[in-house]
């Protein structure tokens, strides 16, 4: 398949890699100076020329509204555009509808599973768009990632990205408040873990992901912290949720709390730069550890 890939970041030149080494001819895009093992276009609607799926795995919404507008025309008729950052609603919408205004598919498809689901080609995908354009790009979802779940019209693969990770965020502060209770209260982490990891506290942050250094299978807490899954990224993630919660005036108390937590710690105390399992540190800090 021809394939423009626009934005070669940290997720997308290893996806688009493992898409060229699958045999698929890739064109791609970056307005950083990047190296890869296909050919490199000079715009963004040059590597879109002539593509029958155009992918897009870019930092946030206004910059794929304003790489759309540029590709959109630049597309075959019946070609599809494959966005795969993770953006607000109302943007995977709005390019939706440009691209099927223009004869074209469009599918919003943001990703679970970090750098290296992207460099091993497991990420999952979350799917919002028609079954035909879903149909089409399924092929390529399964060299990416392990995994695609269509959730129905476009937007939706954007809505299920930020309701899963809205879970993640009020659950890895609750675990982190929790292992730093225990500390106070002298239980050992050890013990909490093999507790909870088969209780019903139990969840994807303690079990795979375990905010304490040296409990549970190695996670970014047995590295200094090292993002993993960057507090940035969770904080940005969490901000889409509260702006698609304030659209529809959905109440959301857990998410605001933490997108709140994750702002302070990021922009007020040291989270920058540090995975988003370090509140376990912070709340050991105020705790007076
Ligand atoms: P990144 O900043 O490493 O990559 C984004 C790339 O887009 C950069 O190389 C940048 O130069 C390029 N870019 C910016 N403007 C452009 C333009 N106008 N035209 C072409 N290229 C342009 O970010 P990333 O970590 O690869 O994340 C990409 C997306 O995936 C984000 O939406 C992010 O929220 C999402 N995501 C990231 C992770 C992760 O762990 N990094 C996990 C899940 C989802």
């Amino acid at each position: 398949m021809k394939i423009g890939f626009i934005g070669l970041g940290n997720m997308g030149l290893p996806m688009a890699r493992n898409l060229h080494d699958a045999g698929h001819e890739v064109t791609g895009f970056d307005t950083a100076q990047v190296e890869a093992p296909f050919p490199l276009a000079g715009s963004a609607s040059a590597a879109a020329a002539g593509a029958e799926v155009v992918i897009t795995m870019l930092p946030n919404g206004k910059i794929l509204r304003i790489v759309a507008e540029e590709v959109i025309p630049a597309m075959p008729d019946g070609a599809v555009l494959l966005d795969c950052s993770t953006v607000d609603v109302e943007s995977a919408r709005a390019v939706a509808e440009d691209a099927a205004k223009a004869g074209l598919g469009a599918l919003d498809a943001p990703v679970s599973g970090g750098i290296g689901g992207a460099q091993g080609g497991t990420l999952t995908f979350m799917v919002g768009g028609t079954e035909e354009a879903f149909a089409r790009a399924k092929p390529l979802f399964d060299i990416m990632g392990q995994k695609a779940v269509h959730c129905g019209p476009s937007g939706n693969g954007q809505a299920a990205k930020i309701c899963n990770n809205m879970i993640l965020g009020a659950t890895m502060i609750v675990t982190c408040e929790a292992f730093a209770l225990a500390d106070r209260l002298g239980l050992d982490r050890q013990a909490l873990f093999d507790v909870v990891s088969t209780s019903s506290g139990a969840s994807w942050s303690v079990n795979s992901y375990c905010p304490a250094p040296g409990i549970g299978p190695a996670s970014p807490a047995d590295n200094g912290y090292a993002p993993g899954f960057a507090a940035e990224l969770m904080l940005k993630d969490l901000g889409l949720a509260m702006e698609a919660a304030d659209s529809v005036t959905a109440d959301t108390p857990m998410g605001r709390a933490a997108f709140e937590l994750y702002r302070t710690f990021v922009d007020e105390e040291d989270g920058k730069g540090r995975d988003f399992s370090a509140m376990l540190p912070r709340f050991e800090r105020r705790n007076g550890g």
